[in-house]
């Protein structure tokens, strides 16, 4: 495989923006070598900058569920960019997303579009603070929620990769006022709470973690935390961004029967283009300015190219629930084919697998939170995403990431990442 091209725009990158790149992880720190530079994408398939191919296994980080460059999403955009691209004023097309969405997430009465997953979260912390009068928050050692300040304490994904946990920029009053817990364990929550009686504004979490790999809440866990909330009047936050119309049409919430007072989305919801949102139960959502006091706001926020390939995006899986079967059915074909080959070579690595997402971690242990997912040799998983990217596999660079499934894996192409992952078991081995 010649990687030339990639190789040469790297190495100019890396004059004139931090690391070569825009987002850290995309940087293959983590797994040797060097970053592919991508000049177009199809379908199933990335094409990089020296005519190489690959399958593709993270779309994006999970927005392009229907593959790259779906018609209809493109047309949507063709067709919106003949409007204008920005006006600072009110559109049709805002009102029609916002009653979408709430149609499709009962949960999120009311809804508050903004331009990237980690506004999202940043502004869903501060609409809770608000409502509550109250400043702490807890998040879970693992997980991700963007890079605003209070979230980059165990923070999981590029953070974790990267080793720097506790970045550098966050000021103690921040990290004060963030407490954490370990993932799945509800007597650490309950010590947290019991510790700061009516301090407590919300508990924020990834109902199913991607960004330690995938890691599924244990049973009772989401269970046991909303009764907390309850009894605390802490606001429970479900970070979807990842999951979000992903594992199932209304998210985790949908699948899982627990109903958070708040919900954060991105990803997916705007289609590849840069869209986040926030949004809860009324009472909650109405503190946000100008109804009520919280301030919140941005330019290009509901710009009405990225809500008119949101909205394609959301009409489209509202209307055909047969793309949740269909990913499902190649995220159990391709978890069990990946099982099979490991049984044949005599290997036992934890494979997590929730519908679409699964991460293959390599140790023998249980992953059920960070410190679990830590055991992980990462030197080896390295190998192993070098072998798949030379087999034309495109996976995540990094072991603490989720793989994502589009609707463009054809039968054909899980044969072929199945088959690339035995040859690839096989020379990690040798
Ligand atoms: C990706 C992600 C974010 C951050 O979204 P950006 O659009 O990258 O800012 C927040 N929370 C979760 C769970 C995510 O996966």
């Amino acid at each position: 495989m010649t990687t030339k091209n990639s190789q040469e725009l790297f190495d100019k990158a890396k004059n004139y923006i931090p690391g070569g790149v825009n987002s850290p992880v995309r940087a293959f720190r983590a797994v040797g070598g060097n970053p592919l530079f991508i000049k177009s994408a199809k379908g199933a398939y990335l094409y990089d900058e020296d005519g190489n191919a690959f399958i593709e296994l993270i779309n994006s980080w999970g927005p392009m569920i229907l593959g790259h460059a779906n018609e209809l999403v493109e047309k949507a955009v063709a067709d919106a960019i003949q409007l204008g691209f920005s006006y600072g004023a009110p559109t049709r097309r805002e009102v029609e997303m916002a009653e979408l969405i709430t149609s499709i997430v009962p949960s999120v009465e009311k809804v508050r579009m903004v331009n990237s997953g980690t506004e999202a979260t940043m502004s869903a912390i501060r609409v809770a603070r608000g409502y509550t009068g109250r400043d702490k928050i807890i998040k879970f050692e693992g997980c991700y929620h963007g890079h605003g300040d209070s979230f980059l304490i165990a923070a999981g994904s590029g953070a974790i990769t990267f080793g720097h946990p506790d970045s550098p920029g966050v000021t103690k009053g921040v990290a004060n006022d963030t407490l954490t817990a370990p993932y799945n364990d509800l007597a650490a929550v309950q010590t947290l709470v019991d510790a700061n009686q009516g301090q407590i504004a919300c508990i924020i979490l990834e109902p199913v973690v991607g960004n330690m790999g995938l890691v599924k809440p244990a049973e009772g866990f989401l269970e046991g935390l909303r009764q907390i909330c309850d009894k605390e009047g802490i606001v429970l936050i479900f970070d979807e961004v990842m999951t979000g119309f992903r594992l199932a049409k209304g998210g985790f919430q949908e699948r899982c029967g627990v109903t958070p007072d708040m919900t954060t989305m991105g990803k997916i919801i705007g289609g590849g283009m840069p869209v986040g949102a926030y949004g809860g139960k009324k009472e909650i959502m109405d503190c946000v300015s100008p109804a009520g006091p919280v301030y919140q706001a941005g330019t290009l926020s509901g710009n009405p190219i990225a809500m008119a390939a949101g909205q394609a995006m959301l009409t489209y899986l509202n209307e055909h629930p047969e793309v949740y079967e269909r990913i499902e059915t190649v995220g159990n074909t391709l978890t069990s084919g990946i099982r099979a080959n490991m049984q044949k070579l005599g290997l036992n690595y934890t494979l997590n697998h929730v519908g679409s997402m699964f991460t293959l971690f390599f140790t023998d242990k249980p992953v059920n939170n960070f410190e679990d997912a830590k055991s992980s040799d990462t030197a080896l998983f390295g190998k192993f995403f070098n072998a798949m990217l030379k087999r034309g596999i495109y996976m995540a660079p990094s072991q603490y990431e989720a793989m994502f499934i589009s609707t463009a894996l054809t039968d054909e192409h899980v044969a072929q990442i199945l088959d690339a992952s035995y040859e690839s078991f096989q020379e990690i081995l040798a």
